[in-house]
């Protein structure tokens, strides 16, 4: 590597300072937080400058500065197309994972409620679709709390930590500077970089260009966390896993709500198709639609006026049909374009636009790293927050490396699945993750139509079980328009065959739709990395009764089998 520091040891500047608030410089929009955190110009140099205060920008920056080293940290957030803004801490504290989950929460507990709640005493609550003060309320609720974190991570930046409100426009291309402009309201200044840039800049959601009036009317999640006024009739665009969970928190929270895909939602590896099926599903109980349609062209007579939405459906023809949101779910762009990065030796993949940085997280130019969402690594890691927060783990440990022990890994896993899948792909599929929509979705590993792709399908075994959660049985949920609810639990476990012994064969994904299944997941996760196998992990576990996770110790149908695999009955 042509890194910025070589060699074990502690280097830089060694001595630890306190963990305080850092200082705060420039301007910057959203949360303003110069009046309580005041402090002087950007500083003319440090030891390295992170641009980016997200996830990962925010945990380099702190790993360095505690190892010693003088740090400038420079973060600015360019208004969405609609104009919003938002304070420090990048995406997931103000406009991602956060708001979402709050939201998520707000409409779980008024569905369970408005679904359950009269079966035990309780309920039902208005729909917010009809009150202004109740859709307000909700995103004071979240908004209030986003301001906390954001306020926090400014304030707790580590001492060694220059803040600088303002945008990075430009790195230097001379090969033997490494310097930072860096503009706000007007003015520019330039920080020297004595060992290193690190580019954490994240990405923002992308509207496509080719649909007539989707800038213009559109928003996305950038906008939705703090709308000032309710959404009403809303169209999600988009399969992604952000356009499935906005749509289901507002279907919950009591809007008419659909999701238009142009082919599968949750595409990918990572994903079960029968699994991503149940979620479109649980999303229809719970009032959200999803259809295979495609907008062609939005139109609007004035800014109150509903969204003329020219619609595409699968079969060629089109019709027209008046929202009044339009949000776009449509995938994720690096903000890397304007800081004339090319100029300075940086080479970018063509397709994703993101920076391409070897396996030390090093781009083409040496002594200019890149970490997050913005970063294309060899293992093409998942945009998650764990991700960029351990990518900046260890990005600092390359960087200084610590003697006493305190070192993470340098990989996320290397378990026996990565013999199996190579490691590349087993690192970034390992990851968990959970779509949170109603009825949440966690998984880890491969799907059973992607791990048959790749391992043949006389090589994969899967486990099945789809059932009736004890939170709706007793209850007698209905779905919203009052059918029959959907059975809420599907759990898939997919495994090596290896050998003739089914007790030894390895678990190579875990698939589990139910409620709380990000909760649940994390625990399974961590069993899937150590390279369970199915008698490990389920064969010599007792259940938990009644919980939906028990079912993981007692799957036995597979797939192949071609048995039913819906559990009737039974008490939970
Ligand atoms: P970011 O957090 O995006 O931070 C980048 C920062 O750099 C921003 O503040 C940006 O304004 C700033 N910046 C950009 N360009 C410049 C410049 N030129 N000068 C100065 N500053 C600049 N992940 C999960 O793990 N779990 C979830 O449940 C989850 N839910 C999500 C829900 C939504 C709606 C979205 C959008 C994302 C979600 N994510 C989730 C993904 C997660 O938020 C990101 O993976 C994570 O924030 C990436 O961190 P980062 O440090 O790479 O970038």
């Amino acid at each position: 590597m042509a890194g910025i520091v070589r060699g074990g040891g502690l280097v830089g500047h060694a001595v630890r300072k306190p963990l305080t608030r850092g200082l705060l410089t420039g301007g910057g929009g959203g949360l303003d937080l110069s009046a309580a955190l005041a402090g002087p110009a950007a500083p003319k140099t440090a030891d390295v400058v992170v641009i980016g205060g997200g996830s990962g920008g925010i945990a380099c920056a702190n790993n360095l500065a505690e190892r010693g080293l003088e740090v400038a940290l420079v973060d600015h957030v360019r208004p969405s197309t609609q104009g919003t803004t938002y304070g420090f801490g990048g995406t997931c504290v103000n406009v991602g994972c956060i708001p979402k989950y709050l939201f998520h929460r707000a409409a779980s507990l008024r569905d369970e409620v408005n679904m359950d709640g009269p079966a035990f005493g309780l309920g039902p609550t208005p729909r917010l679709a009809d009150s202004k003060d109740a859709w307000s309320t909700v995103v004071q609720t979240v908004q209030n709390h986003v301001r906390s974190l954001s306020f926090s991570y400014a304030a707790n930046v580590h001492a060694n930590v220059s803040l600088v409100r303002s945008r990075a426009v430009g790195v230097d291309p001379e090969p033997d500077s490494r310097s930072v402009e860096v503009a706000n309201a007007g003015k520019s200044n330039r920080i020297e970089a004595r060992q290193g840039v690190i580019l954490a800049m994240g990405g923002r959601p992308h509207i496509p260009d080719h649909i007539p009036g989707a800038k213009t009317h559109g928003i996305t999640s950038d906008d939705i966390f703090s709308l000032n006024k309710p959404p009403g009739k809303t169209l999600c665009v988009g399969g992604s896993y952000v356009s499935l969970e906005i749509a289901g928190f507002l279907a919950g929270l009591g809007f008419d709500t659909t999701v238009a895909v142009r082919s599968r939602p949750l595409r990918g590896a990572a994903f079960d198709v029968q699994c991503a099926d149940k979620v479109v599903e649980l999303l229809g109980a719970h009032g959200a639609r999803v259809a295979q349609v495609e907008p062609i062209r939005l139109e609007r007579d004035g800014p109150d006026a509903p969204i003329r939405v020219s619609l595409r459906h699968s079969d060629g023809s089109t019709t027209e049909e008046s929202f009044d949101t339009v949000l776009f779910g449509t995938g994720r762009a690096p903000e890397v374009t304007d800081l004339g990065l090319d100029k300075a030796g940086v080479t970018f993949d063509q397709s994703s636009g993101k920076v391409l940085v070897d396996d030390r997280f090093e781009t083409s130019r040496e002594g200019i790293f890149a970490l997050g969402d913005c970063a294309l690594t060899p293992i093409d890691a998942p945009e998650l927050t764990p991700v960029a927060i351990r990518q900046a783990d260890v990005l600092a440990d390359l960087i200084v490396p610590v003697a006493n022990g305190d070192r993470k890994p340098a990989r996320f896993l290397d378990t026996a699945v990565a013999e199996l899948i190579g490691r590349e792909r087993a690192a970034s599929l390992m990851v968990p993750s959970t779509v949170f929509t109603p009825i949440e979705y966690g998984r880890v590993g491969l799907g059973e139509d992607a791990a048959c792709d790749l391992l043949g399908p006389d090589n994969v075994e899967t486990y099945i079980m789809e059932w009736q959660s004890l939170h709706v049985s007793a209850s007698h949920r209905t779905a919203h328009d009052g059918s029959e609810y959907p059975r809420q639990c599907l759990a898939k476990v997919v495994c090596h065959r290896g050998g003739d012994d089914p007790a030894q064969q390895r678990v190579i994904g875990l698939h589990f739709v139910g409620p709380a299944a990000g909760e649940t997941m994390q625990g399974l996760a961590l069993a899937v990395n150590l390279g369970a196998t199915k008698e490990d992990l389920f064969d010599r576990v007792l259940g938990i009764h009644p919980t939906n996770a028990e079912a993981f110790v007692d799957l036995s149908i597979t797939t192949r089998s071609g048995q039913d695999y819906v559990q009737q009955g039974g008490c939970a």
